[in-house]
């Protein structure tokens, strides 16, 4: 309740800093003719659009909470793209659904006309990170069920109230313009954005506005300290017998899947020191009395740049065939289950963003929501437990001057096709590990819901500032062009024989919905998810764990 007296005069000091001294409607003096002159309606679009985004607050955290209560895993996102399309369509969006093969995958579209600006978000969650929102320690929904511990139940809900907003400003004073609307499914797999480039999906667009949840609010341009990769798995055939009466005669599958992974752990070494790569055994057999005709391993290759991950991908392809060689069985045509270009975001459009961001500030936390930050920090024995940004990092960051490898977005592949930036708001907690249970405490709490408001805002605001400034959109694709792509051309990872691994996480999306759908959350009956789950905010611990 604290929260909205907090919000509701940020609100306002937003707005009147926008009225105060908007540089870009000095040059909209031009006559109406000049085609690429900026709207002198901008700033009052964008104060409009302020107020009317927290006048959608509960619609919002709706939808956040909504969303929170789904968790679902890559590819199986049914209830999460059933609801969300649902809403856009009952907003007035076409919707194409089932694009590039994908069935949760959609794109929708509203308006008519230049600029094409795409928003999109993640929607899938992470594997066991079921968690109670609101409680600073692990305390899971469901064990070992899945849930949103990445935070990627609030990045829709913020593109499409964003969208809303401006689709007011827009329908109101007729301005030309086309707002498209995308999820990023199985983003935890890198499963869905090469296909959409190669479907076509983003071919007429203009400007593509990416958002995904931080701890603070921020964008960045140029290249990101980040990874591409490649997610590949081996599949080997052997010829099962009975473990104790015939042993050889039977040729182990997992034997060649062991080899394979000592192989690698002894060529890391002498790997570089931007790559990352990591595995896990999907298939390793049935049980120890029979030698396992079949297993399985599956890889994620992660290096700085195409070329790096090409030779990485190939020294894990020799290594299979080394490995079945060495085990007698084998390699079966390799699968890639994902993929993902480095990131690289767009000068002009970070620019953009970053004076927006400046003008909407980080959110007011109350003493609840820094409490629960404190106590998880705490839990985690993170040595500083900092609590909850307050001050945005100091300026636009720009490109990292060497970039030493981290995780990866298949958002990388979009970003080398049309100009992207990442927009990171603050609905989550610094100092957490990520992908894990930790990561899901805050994103069904005011934190998620005012992080989200926030981000809206700096969303709708940009959104705003490409429909209004037309020398902008021209600017953005001068960088790509002329810097991005002036040497680097994209080329996709996925071979033309791939397909997207639409089947993964169904078993255990099968095995765990049904005890799931009891806590799906319904605003019918309660105000929020935190209600809902009779959960008192924030629940701390009162003794040592
Ligand atoms: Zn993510």
């Amino acid at each position: 309740m604290h929260a909205r007296h907090f919000i509701i005069p940020a609100a306002f000091a937003v707005t009147v800093s926008l009225a105060a001294a908007p540089p870009q409607t000095k040059s909209s003096v031009k006559p109406a003719a000049a085609p690429a002159a900026t709207n002198p309606k901008l700033a009052q679009y964008k104060k409009d659009v302020g107020a009317e985004i927290d006048a959608m607050r509960e619609f919002t955290q709706q939808m956040n909470d909504q969303v929170f209560s789904f968790g679902e895993l890559g590819f199986q996102e049914i209830e999460t793209s059933k609801y969300l399309t649902g809403i856009l369509e009952k907003n007035g969006f076409t919707v194409e659904r089932g694009i590039a093969g994908i069935p949760t995958a959609w794109m929708a579209s509203w308006g008519s006309g230049k600029p094409v600006i795409a928003l999109g978000s993640d929607i899938d969650c992470i594997p066991q990170a079921s968690q109670k929102p609101g409680v600073a320690y692990h305390d899971p929904i469901i064990e070992g069920a899945p849930g949103h511990g990445e935070g990627h139940n609030s990045g829709m809900p913020l593109n499409i109230t964003a969208a809303l907003a401006v689709k007011k400003i827009m329908e109101r004073d007729h301005l030309s313009g086309t707002i498209r609307l995308w999820p990023g499914v199985a983003e935890e797999l890198l499963g869905s954005k090469a296909y959409y480039v190669r479907a076509g999906a983003f071919k007429d667009v203009d400007v593509a506005l990416f958002a995904h949840v931080g701890a603070n609010m921020n964008v960045s341009w140029g290249d990101s300290m980040s990874n591409g990769l490649v997610s590949v798995q081996y599949d080997f055939k052997g010829e099962s017998a009975h473990s104790a009466g015939a042993p050889w005669r039977g040729r182990s599958a997992l034997d060649a899947v062991e080899l394979m992974d000592v192989g690698w752990n002894f060529r890391r070494e002498h790997l570089r020191i931007q790559q990352r790569s990591h595995y896990v055994i999907p298939n390793g057999g049935d049980q120890p009395n029979v030698v396992p005709p079949n297993a399985s391993v599956w890889y994620y290759f992660r290096e700085t740049d195409y070329p790096h991950i090409k030779e990485l991908w190939e020294t894990g392809d020799t290594m299979a065939k080394a490995a079945s060689m060495m085990a007698g069985v084998d390699l079966l045509p390799t699968k890639v289950l994902g993929s993902a270009w480095p990131q690289h975001f767009n000068k002009v459009v970070a620019e953009t963003t970053w004076a927006n961001i400046q003008k909407v500030g980080l959110p007011q936390w109350s003493d609840e929501d820094q409490q629960l930050a404190k106590a998880l920090q705490k839990e985690l024995k993170n040595p500083r437990a900092e609590g909850l940004r307050t001050k945005l990092s100091d300026g636009l960051q720009g490109p990292v001057r060497e970039n030493t490898g981290g995780g990866s977005d298949d958002i990388g592949d979009i970003s080398w096709n049309v100009p992207t930036v990442t927009l990171r708001y603050p609905s989550n907690i610094p100092g957490l590990p990520g992908h894990n249970w930790a990561n899901a405490i805050s994103m069904a709490t005011p934190i998620a819901h005012k992080g989200v408001i926030a981000g809206a805002k700096v969303q709708a605001m940009t959104l705003l500032d490409l429909v209004s400034r037309p020398e902008l959109v021209e600017q953005a694709w001068k960088y790509f062009k002329d810097v991005q792509t002036k040497e680097t051309k994209y080329e996709a990872l996925i071979r033309p024989q791939d397909t997207p691994a639409i089947w993964l996480n169904k078993a255990t999306m099968d095995k765990y919905r049904p005890e799931m759908k009891k806590y799906y959350y319904d605003p019918s009956r309660f105000k929020n998810y935190l209600e809902q789950l009779n959960i008192k905010y924030p629940t701390v611990r009162t003794t040592a764990p």
